[in-house]
């Protein structure tokens, strides 16, 4: 850290540990909601997952069911067939026949009907792993984002508290009138954005407005000058070159 004495120097000091505590705030607020959002995905991968199972069991029931269905006709069909070789009579043959025929249809229909839930119940199979796989991917995610974090939590809080000690330091340095306007500044708006420098000999770092030539020559008198378009209190670049224009 530079012991640094211009109004300037603090001011960009000031500035660049704003902006960095900003930053770093900012990742400790974030990323908790990002988990949270990510966990949120987990629960809804796993919903859906669910789901298909359940889909996926019910098809399979189905075809389970068809297949008993047929098993029951050939069984049927198999006693009608040994009645038919024991008739005793030329009607109870005649009537036997037509049963026969009759359950020889119904196996036809009942075999077709089989396939079909059989078929859609393995198409259907292929979401099964479709949504193992997803769930994998964000819960993979959560765990990836969740350690990063825990491992750079500590060393983010450790910044922080040395950025703000030096903060304060840097503040305490402020005349008081800069003092006066940086800190009803920090109190409405925050930190990061209560000062700018001006960029390109003429305008303000924060909101691109063109700062006149009365203020730059203000602020080179080192007077705490604030933009007239965002408010922010402006600080010159170290290479700041005055252009009477
Ligand atoms: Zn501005």
């Amino acid at each position: 850290m530079s012991n640094s004495n211009s109004i300037r120097d603090i001011l960009e000091q000031i500035h660049a540990l704003q902006t960095q505590l900003n930053d770093l705030n900012g990742n400790l607020r974030r990323t908790p909601l990002v988990l949270k959002a990510q966990e949120a995905n987990i629960q809804k991968q796993l919903a859906n997952l669910a789901q298909i199972n359940e889909t996926y069991q019910k098809l399979r029931a189905e075809a389970k069911q068809k297949e008993l269905e047929v098993a029951a006709n050939d069984q049927a069909l198999e006693k009608r067939r040994n009645q038919l070789q024991e008739s005793k009579s030329n009607k109870e043959f005649q009537a036997l026949q037509l049963q026969i025929k009759a359950d020889e249809a119904a196996r036809s229909v009942l075999m077709d009907e089989a396939l079909e839930v059989i078929e859609r119940a393995d198409r259907y199979a292929q979401n099964v792993p479709a949504a193992e796989t997803e769930l994998k991917k964000v819960r993979e995610l959560y765990e990836t984002t969740k350690k990063k974090f825990l491992e750079d939590k500590p060393e983010i809080e450790a910044k922080i508290t040395i950025f703000k000690q030096q903060l304060e330091t840097e503040e305490a340095k402020l005349p008081r009138d800069f003092r006066e306007i940086y800190n009803r500044l920090v109190h409405n708006v925050g930190g990061s954005e209560a000062l700018a420098v001006v960029e390109n000999q003429k305008y303000c770092g924060g909101c691109n407005r063109q700062i006149p030539i009365n203020s730059l020559a203000q602020i080179l008198q080192k007077k705490p000058i604030t933009c007239s378009s965002c408010a922010r209190l402006l600080y010159l670049p170290q290479d700041f070159v005055f252009d009477k224009g």
